[in-house]
Protein backbone atom coordinates (compact mmCIF):
# COMPACT_ATOMS: atom_id res chain seq x y z
CA UNK A 1 0.00 0.00 0.00
CA UNK A 2 1.21 3.45 -0.94
CA UNK A 3 -0.07 6.75 0.81
CA UNK A 4 0.80 9.82 -1.24
CA UNK A 5 2.02 12.76 0.01
CA UNK A 6 1.13 15.76 -1.99
CA UNK A 7 3.63 18.28 -1.84
CA UNK A 8 2.19 22.52 -2.76
CA UNK A 9 4.68 24.90 -2.09
CA UNK A 10 5.46 24.39 1.21
CA UNK A 11 2.51 22.83 2.25
CA UNK A 12 2.77 18.65 2.78
CA UNK A 13 -0.83 16.79 2.13
CA UNK A 14 -1.76 13.45 2.83
CA UNK A 15 0.71 10.47 4.12
CA UNK A 16 0.38 11.10 7.96
CA UNK A 17 0.79 14.60 7.72
CA UNK A 18 -1.42 17.17 9.74
CA UNK A 19 -4.74 18.11 8.58
CA UNK A 20 -4.49 21.94 6.49
CA UNK A 21 -6.93 24.15 6.90
CA UNK A 22 -7.42 25.97 3.86
CA UNK A 23 -10.23 28.59 2.44
CA UNK A 24 -11.07 30.45 -0.93
CA UNK A 25 -11.05 34.40 -1.22
CA UNK A 26 -14.67 35.31 -2.60
CA UNK A 27 -12.44 38.12 -4.30
CA UNK A 28 -12.53 39.04 -8.54
CA UNK A 29 -8.80 38.08 -9.21
CA UNK A 30 -8.36 40.27 -11.31
CA UNK A 31 -8.92 42.98 -8.81
CA UNK A 32 -5.37 42.80 -7.88
CA UNK A 33 -5.87 45.03 -4.51
CA UNK A 34 -9.10 43.57 -3.38
CA UNK A 35 -7.78 40.27 -3.85
CA UNK A 36 -3.97 40.77 -1.91
CA UNK A 37 -6.07 42.41 1.13
CA UNK A 38 -7.70 39.12 1.63
CA UNK A 39 -5.01 36.91 0.93
CA UNK A 40 -3.14 39.28 3.92
CA UNK A 41 -6.44 38.72 6.18
CA UNK A 42 -6.47 35.08 5.28
CA UNK A 43 -2.57 34.44 5.68
CA UNK A 44 -3.00 36.44 9.36
CA UNK A 45 -6.06 34.54 10.36
CA UNK A 46 -4.47 30.75 9.80
CA UNK A 47 -5.73 29.73 6.23
CA UNK A 48 -2.15 27.40 4.89
CA UNK A 49 -3.86 27.13 1.64
CA UNK A 50 -5.49 30.00 -0.24
CA UNK A 51 -7.89 29.41 -3.37
CA UNK A 52 -8.48 31.77 -6.35
CA UNK A 53 -10.86 31.85 -8.66
CA UNK A 54 -9.78 31.63 -12.30
CA UNK A 55 -12.27 31.95 -14.84
CA UNK A 56 -10.19 32.27 -18.00
CA UNK A 57 -6.90 33.49 -19.72
CA UNK A 58 -7.29 37.51 -18.80
CA UNK A 59 -7.12 36.55 -14.98
CA UNK A 60 -3.65 34.95 -15.43
CA UNK A 61 -1.63 38.04 -15.49
CA UNK A 62 -3.50 39.27 -12.39
CA UNK A 63 -2.76 35.93 -11.16
CA UNK A 64 0.84 36.38 -12.13
CA UNK A 65 1.24 39.71 -10.10
CA UNK A 66 -0.97 38.47 -6.63
CA UNK A 67 1.48 35.53 -6.04
CA UNK A 68 4.91 37.75 -6.92
CA UNK A 69 3.68 40.66 -4.35
CA UNK A 70 2.70 37.93 -1.92
CA UNK A 71 6.17 36.34 -1.95
CA UNK A 72 7.95 39.48 -2.05
CA UNK A 73 5.96 40.61 2.00
CA UNK A 74 6.90 37.11 2.55
CA UNK A 75 3.83 35.63 2.40
CA UNK A 76 4.49 32.11 1.34
CA UNK A 77 1.23 30.41 1.43
CA UNK A 78 0.64 27.98 -1.43
CA UNK A 79 -1.78 29.24 -3.66
CA UNK A 80 -4.25 27.20 -5.43
CA UNK A 81 -5.82 28.46 -9.04
CA UNK A 82 -9.59 27.41 -9.25
CA UNK A 83 -10.27 26.53 -12.98
CA UNK A 84 -13.98 25.48 -13.98
CA UNK A 85 -13.95 25.02 -18.17
CA UNK A 86 -10.78 26.18 -19.80
CA UNK A 87 -7.97 23.42 -19.52
CA UNK A 88 -5.52 25.84 -21.61
CA UNK A 89 -6.34 28.12 -18.25
CA UNK A 90 -5.39 25.27 -16.22
CA UNK A 91 -2.60 25.21 -18.20
CA UNK A 92 -1.38 28.60 -18.04
CA UNK A 93 -1.77 29.08 -14.47
CA UNK A 94 0.28 26.13 -13.46
CA UNK A 95 3.13 27.63 -14.59
CA UNK A 96 2.26 30.49 -11.73
CA UNK A 97 0.68 28.79 -8.46
CA UNK A 98 1.50 26.10 -6.88
CA UNK A 99 -1.16 24.26 -7.33
CA UNK A 100 -4.16 23.85 -9.32
CA UNK A 101 -7.86 22.97 -9.04
CA UNK A 102 -9.99 21.03 -12.15
CA UNK A 103 -13.48 19.98 -12.16
CA UNK A 104 -13.50 17.05 -14.75
CA UNK A 105 -17.17 17.03 -14.93
CA UNK A 106 -15.97 19.96 -17.49
CA UNK A 107 -13.40 18.61 -19.73
CA UNK A 108 -14.04 17.37 -22.90
CA UNK A 109 -17.18 15.04 -23.22
CA UNK A 110 -14.93 12.29 -25.08
CA UNK A 111 -13.24 10.55 -22.90
CA UNK A 112 -10.20 10.58 -25.58
CA UNK A 113 -9.97 14.47 -25.84
CA UNK A 114 -9.88 14.93 -22.03
CA UNK A 115 -7.19 12.02 -21.34
CA UNK A 116 -5.39 14.44 -24.16
CA UNK A 117 -6.32 17.18 -22.10
CA UNK A 118 -5.17 16.27 -19.07
CA UNK A 119 -1.71 14.58 -20.26
CA UNK A 120 -0.93 18.24 -21.29
CA UNK A 121 -1.86 19.82 -17.78
CA UNK A 122 0.36 16.74 -16.48
CA UNK A 123 3.58 17.55 -18.39
CA UNK A 124 3.38 21.13 -17.44
CA UNK A 125 2.40 20.48 -13.76
CA UNK A 126 5.45 17.59 -13.63
CA UNK A 127 7.70 20.55 -15.26
CA UNK A 128 6.98 23.23 -12.45
CA UNK A 129 6.36 21.28 -9.13
CA UNK A 130 3.01 22.10 -9.24
CA UNK A 131 0.00 20.29 -7.28
CA UNK A 132 -3.54 19.09 -9.13
CA UNK A 133 -7.08 18.77 -7.09
CA UNK A 134 -9.22 16.74 -9.04
CA UNK A 135 -12.26 18.81 -7.70
CA UNK A 136 -15.20 16.84 -8.38
CA UNK A 137 -18.63 17.90 -7.49
CA UNK A 138 -22.07 15.99 -6.73
CA UNK A 139 -24.09 18.16 -9.35
CA UNK A 140 -21.27 18.63 -12.10
CA UNK A 141 -20.39 14.82 -12.84
CA UNK A 142 -20.20 14.97 -16.85
CA UNK A 143 -22.69 13.20 -18.57
CA UNK A 144 -20.89 10.04 -19.76
CA UNK A 145 -20.79 9.39 -16.06
CA UNK A 146 -24.13 9.87 -14.80
CA UNK A 147 -25.45 7.88 -17.58
CA UNK A 148 -23.70 5.03 -16.54
CA UNK A 149 -24.15 5.35 -12.35
CA UNK A 150 -27.24 8.05 -12.31
CA UNK A 151 -26.36 11.20 -10.15
CA UNK A 152 -24.92 9.01 -7.09
CA UNK A 153 -22.31 8.92 -4.78
CA UNK A 154 -20.79 5.54 -6.53
CA UNK A 155 -20.35 7.53 -9.69
CA UNK A 156 -18.71 10.19 -8.13
CA UNK A 157 -16.65 7.42 -6.83
CA UNK A 158 -15.94 6.02 -10.17
CA UNK A 159 -15.57 9.17 -11.77
CA UNK A 160 -12.60 9.82 -9.75
CA UNK A 161 -11.33 6.64 -9.80
CA UNK A 162 -11.49 7.28 -13.49
CA UNK A 163 -9.43 11.02 -13.21
CA UNK A 164 -6.86 8.62 -10.45
CA UNK A 165 -6.10 5.52 -13.22
CA UNK A 166 -5.23 8.69 -15.81
CA UNK A 167 -2.74 10.35 -13.09
CA UNK A 168 -0.93 7.20 -12.76
CA UNK A 169 -1.12 6.43 -16.50
CA UNK A 170 0.95 9.88 -16.54
CA UNK A 171 3.29 8.68 -14.11
CA UNK A 172 1.89 11.97 -12.00
CA UNK A 173 1.10 11.53 -8.17
CA UNK A 174 1.22 14.97 -6.72
CA UNK A 175 -2.85 15.21 -6.81
CA UNK A 176 -5.44 15.57 -4.27
CA UNK A 177 -9.25 14.37 -4.97
CA UNK A 178 -12.33 15.97 -3.99
CA UNK A 179 -16.09 14.80 -3.71
CA UNK A 180 -18.29 17.43 -2.77
CA UNK A 181 -22.20 17.26 -2.61
CA UNK A 182 -24.44 20.16 0.03
CA UNK A 183 -26.10 16.80 0.92
CA UNK A 184 -24.28 15.31 3.85
CA UNK A 185 -25.20 11.94 3.83
CA UNK A 186 -24.38 11.80 0.08
CA UNK A 187 -21.01 13.23 0.69
CA UNK A 188 -19.87 10.94 3.36
CA UNK A 189 -20.89 7.82 1.50
CA UNK A 190 -18.99 9.28 -1.53
CA UNK A 191 -15.78 9.67 0.27
CA UNK A 192 -15.89 6.25 2.05
CA UNK A 193 -16.40 4.44 -1.26
CA UNK A 194 -13.70 6.43 -2.24
CA UNK A 195 -11.06 6.08 0.41
CA UNK A 196 -12.45 1.69 -0.01
CA UNK A 197 -11.52 1.65 -3.58
CA UNK A 198 -8.33 3.68 -3.08
CA UNK A 199 -7.09 1.08 -0.43
CA UNK A 200 -8.17 -2.07 -3.11
CA UNK A 201 -6.49 -0.33 -5.53
CA UNK A 202 -3.00 0.17 -3.32
CA UNK A 203 -2.41 3.54 -3.84
CA UNK A 204 -3.99 6.12 -1.69
CA UNK A 205 -4.07 9.84 -2.80
CA UNK A 206 -4.80 12.64 -0.31
CA UNK A 207 -8.25 14.08 0.31
CA UNK A 208 -9.54 17.55 0.25
CA UNK A 209 -12.62 17.04 2.09
CA UNK A 210 -15.85 19.60 2.84
CA UNK A 211 -19.82 19.76 2.56
CA UNK A 212 -20.01 22.09 -0.55
CA UNK A 213 -22.71 24.89 -0.44
CA UNK A 214 -23.59 24.28 3.30
CA UNK A 215 -24.85 27.91 4.03
CA UNK A 216 -24.16 30.23 6.09
CA UNK A 217 -23.82 31.30 9.98
CA UNK A 218 -25.11 28.06 12.24
CA UNK A 219 -26.73 25.77 9.97
CA UNK A 220 -23.81 26.34 7.92
CA UNK A 221 -21.44 25.29 10.22
CA UNK A 222 -23.14 22.57 11.74
CA UNK A 223 -24.02 20.82 8.29
CA UNK A 224 -20.05 21.45 7.82
CA UNK A 225 -18.94 19.65 11.24
CA UNK A 226 -21.72 17.02 10.44
CA UNK A 227 -20.12 15.74 7.12
CA UNK A 228 -16.63 16.57 7.74
CA UNK A 229 -16.08 15.46 11.25
CA UNK A 230 -17.85 12.05 9.97
CA UNK A 231 -15.07 11.39 7.86
CA UNK A 232 -12.01 12.68 10.11
CA UNK A 233 -13.38 10.38 12.79
CA UNK A 234 -12.60 7.61 10.28
CA UNK A 235 -9.22 8.97 9.32
CA UNK A 236 -10.74 10.12 6.07
CA UNK A 237 -9.52 13.17 4.98
CA UNK A 238 -6.24 15.22 4.97
CA UNK A 239 -7.18 19.10 4.06
CA UNK A 240 -10.35 20.38 5.04
CA UNK A 241 -12.68 23.76 3.57
CA UNK A 242 -15.69 24.51 5.45
CA UNK A 243 -17.77 26.53 2.53
CA UNK A 244 -19.57 29.35 4.28
CA UNK A 245 -21.69 31.97 2.45
CA UNK A 246 -19.82 34.36 4.61
CA UNK A 247 -16.49 36.18 4.32
CA UNK A 248 -13.88 33.54 4.04
CA UNK A 249 -12.13 34.62 7.57
CA UNK A 250 -15.32 33.06 9.43
CA UNK A 251 -14.72 29.72 7.52
CA UNK A 252 -11.11 29.48 9.57
CA UNK A 253 -11.74 28.89 13.13
CA UNK A 254 -14.37 25.98 11.86
CA UNK A 255 -12.00 24.33 9.67
CA UNK A 256 -9.06 24.69 12.28
CA UNK A 257 -11.60 23.29 15.18
CA UNK A 258 -11.79 20.17 13.36
CA UNK A 259 -8.05 20.01 11.86
CA UNK A 260 -6.98 20.44 15.89
CA UNK A 261 -9.88 18.01 17.15
CA UNK A 262 -8.99 15.33 14.86
CA UNK A 263 -4.98 16.16 15.18
CA UNK A 264 -5.59 14.84 18.77
CA UNK A 265 -4.85 18.49 19.70
CA UNK A 266 -8.45 19.53 21.39
CA UNK A 267 -11.15 17.48 23.03
CA UNK A 268 -14.99 17.83 23.44
CA UNK A 269 -16.15 19.91 26.17
CA UNK A 270 -18.92 17.35 26.38
CA UNK A 271 -18.28 15.34 30.07
CA UNK A 272 -20.85 12.77 30.41
CA UNK A 273 -23.17 10.78 27.57
CA UNK A 274 -26.19 7.98 28.34
CA UNK A 275 -27.56 6.30 25.51
CA UNK A 276 -30.22 4.21 26.24
CA UNK A 277 -32.19 2.21 23.11
CA UNK A 278 -31.92 4.81 20.27
CA UNK A 279 -31.68 8.09 22.34
CA UNK A 280 -28.20 9.68 23.56
CA UNK A 281 -28.10 11.98 26.47
CA UNK A 282 -25.26 14.32 26.44
CA UNK A 283 -24.66 16.43 29.01
CA UNK A 284 -21.46 19.84 28.71
CA UNK A 285 -19.64 22.23 30.34
CA UNK A 286 -18.49 24.27 27.16
CA UNK A 287 -16.19 27.56 27.38
CA UNK A 288 -17.96 29.29 24.70
CA UNK A 289 -21.72 29.07 22.81
CA UNK A 290 -19.20 28.40 19.70
CA UNK A 291 -17.46 26.00 20.93
CA UNK A 292 -20.50 23.89 21.94
CA UNK A 293 -22.00 23.98 18.84
CA UNK A 294 -19.11 22.78 17.28
CA UNK A 295 -18.02 20.05 19.84
CA UNK A 296 -21.96 19.04 20.06
CA UNK A 297 -21.78 18.79 16.10
CA UNK A 298 -19.01 16.54 15.58
CA UNK A 299 -20.16 14.53 18.51
CA UNK A 300 -23.13 13.42 17.36
CA UNK A 301 -23.33 14.01 13.46
CA UNK A 302 -21.93 11.23 12.79
CA UNK A 303 -24.01 9.06 14.93
CA UNK A 304 -27.35 10.44 13.32
CA UNK A 305 -26.32 10.38 9.65
CA UNK A 306 -25.21 6.65 10.26
CA UNK A 307 -28.58 5.83 12.20
CA UNK A 308 -26.89 4.85 15.16
CA UNK A 309 -29.16 6.92 17.35
CA UNK A 310 -32.62 8.56 16.35
CA UNK A 311 -32.79 11.39 19.16
CA UNK A 312 -30.31 13.35 21.11
CA UNK A 313 -31.00 15.46 24.27
CA UNK A 314 -28.38 18.22 25.42
CA UNK A 315 -27.62 19.08 29.37
CA UNK A 316 -25.40 20.81 31.12
CA UNK A 317 -24.19 24.39 30.64
CA UNK A 318 -21.85 26.72 28.47
CA UNK A 319 -20.33 30.28 29.17
CA UNK A 320 -21.77 32.73 27.46
CA UNK A 321 -20.25 36.05 25.93
CA UNK A 322 -21.06 37.99 29.16
CA UNK A 323 -19.11 35.45 31.57
CA UNK A 324 -22.11 33.70 33.00
CA UNK A 325 -22.64 30.32 32.67
CA UNK A 326 -26.39 29.26 30.76
CA UNK A 327 -28.08 25.91 31.21
CA UNK A 328 -28.62 23.64 28.76
CA UNK A 329 -31.27 21.65 30.18
CA UNK A 330 -34.46 22.14 28.53
CA UNK A 331 -33.68 25.40 26.91
CA UNK A 332 -34.57 26.69 23.47
CA UNK A 333 -30.82 27.11 22.40
CA UNK A 334 -30.29 23.26 23.25
CA UNK A 335 -33.50 22.43 21.01
CA UNK A 336 -32.46 24.89 18.29
CA UNK A 337 -28.89 22.70 18.65
CA UNK A 338 -30.82 19.48 18.63
CA UNK A 339 -32.82 20.87 15.64
CA UNK A 340 -30.65 22.14 13.67
CA UNK A 341 -28.20 19.18 13.67
CA UNK A 342 -31.07 16.45 12.64
CA UNK A 343 -31.49 18.72 9.16
CA UNK A 344 -27.88 18.70 8.63
CA UNK A 345 -27.78 15.20 9.18
CA UNK A 346 -30.99 14.92 7.14
CA UNK A 347 -32.98 12.61 9.70
CA UNK A 348 -35.82 15.76 10.79
CA UNK A 349 -36.31 18.52 8.41
CA UNK A 350 -37.93 21.53 10.43
CA UNK A 351 -37.33 24.53 8.02
CA UNK A 352 -36.21 24.61 4.47
CA UNK A 353 -32.75 23.54 3.47
CA UNK A 354 -31.04 25.51 2.18
CA UNK A 355 -28.47 25.28 -0.55
CA UNK A 356 -26.05 28.46 -1.08
CA UNK A 357 -21.58 28.46 -2.44
CA UNK A 358 -19.54 30.74 -0.89
CA UNK A 359 -19.37 32.76 -3.57
CA UNK A 360 -15.68 33.77 -5.61
CA UNK A 361 -14.46 36.14 -8.28
CA UNK A 362 -17.33 34.99 -10.65
CA UNK A 363 -19.96 36.05 -8.17
CA UNK A 364 -21.56 39.61 -9.49
CA UNK A 365 -23.64 40.72 -6.97
CA UNK A 366 -24.27 41.01 -2.87
CA UNK A 367 -24.10 37.41 -2.04
CA UNK A 368 -24.19 37.17 1.52
CA UNK A 369 -27.02 40.25 1.67
CA UNK A 370 -29.63 38.43 -1.04
CA UNK A 371 -28.91 34.73 1.20
CA UNK A 372 -30.07 36.27 3.81
CA UNK A 373 -33.05 37.86 2.74
CA UNK A 374 -34.29 34.81 0.77
CA UNK A 375 -33.95 32.75 4.09
CA UNK A 376 -35.79 35.71 6.14
CA UNK A 377 -39.00 35.59 3.43
CA UNK A 378 -39.12 31.84 3.19
CA UNK A 379 -38.60 30.60 6.89
CA UNK A 380 -42.04 28.67 6.94
CA UNK A 381 -41.51 26.76 3.89
CA UNK A 382 -40.44 23.47 5.67
CA UNK A 383 -38.82 20.51 3.88
CA UNK A 384 -38.22 22.48 0.64
CA UNK A 385 -35.19 22.81 -0.51
CA UNK A 386 -33.61 26.24 -1.80
CA UNK A 387 -30.84 27.23 -3.23
CA UNK A 388 -29.41 30.74 -3.68
CA UNK A 389 -25.87 30.49 -6.36
CA UNK A 390 -23.22 33.32 -7.07
CA UNK A 391 -23.40 32.17 -10.48
CA UNK A 392 -24.69 31.29 -13.90
CA UNK A 393 -21.86 29.06 -14.89
CA UNK A 394 -21.56 26.82 -12.21
CA UNK A 395 -24.68 27.75 -9.99
CA UNK A 396 -26.91 25.44 -11.86
CA UNK A 397 -25.19 22.91 -11.99
CA UNK A 398 -23.88 22.29 -8.70
CA UNK A 399 -27.02 23.42 -6.93
CA UNK A 400 -28.27 19.57 -7.55
CA UNK A 401 -31.38 18.68 -6.29
CA UNK A 402 -32.71 21.84 -5.36
CA UNK A 403 -36.43 22.57 -5.84
CA UNK A 404 -36.05 25.92 -6.69
CA UNK A 405 -32.94 28.78 -7.39
CA UNK A 406 -31.58 31.98 -7.56
CA UNK A 407 -28.96 32.26 -9.71
CA UNK A 408 -27.36 35.23 -10.25
CA UNK A 409 -26.51 36.01 -14.11
CA UNK A 410 -24.11 39.35 -13.84
CA UNK A 411 -25.15 42.58 -15.00
CA UNK A 412 -27.70 42.65 -12.15
CA UNK A 413 -29.82 39.90 -13.20
CA UNK A 414 -31.38 36.85 -12.08
CA UNK A 415 -32.30 33.65 -13.48
CA UNK A 416 -35.11 31.21 -11.83
CA UNK A 417 -34.72 27.41 -11.53
CA UNK A 418 -37.71 25.35 -10.90
CA UNK A 419 -35.96 22.37 -10.34
CA UNK A 420 -33.27 22.12 -12.83
CA UNK A 421 -35.63 23.91 -15.46
CA UNK A 422 -34.95 27.83 -15.35
CA UNK A 423 -38.85 29.11 -15.33
CA UNK A 424 -37.95 33.47 -15.68
CA UNK A 425 -34.35 34.60 -17.14
CA UNK A 426 -33.05 37.84 -16.69
CA UNK A 427 -34.85 39.37 -14.32
CA UNK A 428 -33.64 42.29 -12.88
CA UNK A 429 -32.38 41.87 -8.81
CA UNK A 430 -34.69 44.44 -7.34
CA UNK A 431 -37.58 41.91 -8.57
CA UNK A 432 -36.14 38.24 -8.37
CA UNK A 433 -36.98 37.68 -4.83
CA UNK A 434 -40.52 39.07 -4.92
CA UNK A 435 -40.74 36.51 -8.18
CA UNK A 436 -39.60 33.87 -6.91
CA UNK A 437 -41.91 33.70 -3.71
CA UNK A 438 -44.49 34.14 -6.28
CA UNK A 439 -43.67 31.69 -8.33
CA UNK A 440 -42.92 29.32 -5.25
CA UNK A 441 -46.71 30.74 -4.19
CA UNK A 442 -48.06 28.83 -7.37
CA UNK A 443 -45.81 25.99 -7.32
S1 LIG B 1 -21.46 28.63 -8.00
FE1 LIG B 1 -20.72 30.18 -6.53
S2 LIG B 1 -18.75 29.44 -5.72
FE2 LIG B 1 -19.28 28.20 -7.56
S3 LIG B 1 -18.21 29.26 -9.24
FE3 LIG B 1 -20.29 30.14 -9.17
S4 LIG B 1 -20.14 31.91 -7.81
FE4 LIG B 1 -18.26 30.70 -7.48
Amino acid sequence: MTSITVKAGNVAIGGGNPIVVQTMCNTHTSDVEATLGQCRRLYGAGAEMIRLTVPGPGDIAPLKEIHRRLREEGIDTPLVADIHFSSETAIEAAKVVEKVRINPGNFHRDHQKACEQFSRLVAVCKEHGTAIRIGLNHGSLGERITSLYGNTPIAMKEAAMEWIRMCITNSFYNVVVSLKASNTIVMVEAYRLLAKAMEESGTIFPLHVGVTEAGNGDSGRIKSIAGISTLLSEGIGDTVRVSLTEPPENELPVARYLADRYGRRLHSSMVSINIEGRKAVAAYDAPSRDRLLMDFSADFGKMLLDRKIDEVELKGAYTGEDGQRHLLDGSDYAAYLVDELMQASRRRFYRPEYVACPGCGRTMYNLEETFNEVKRRTAHLKGMVIAVMGCIVNGPGEMADADWGYVGEGNHRVTIYKGKTPVARHIPETEAIDLLLALIEKG
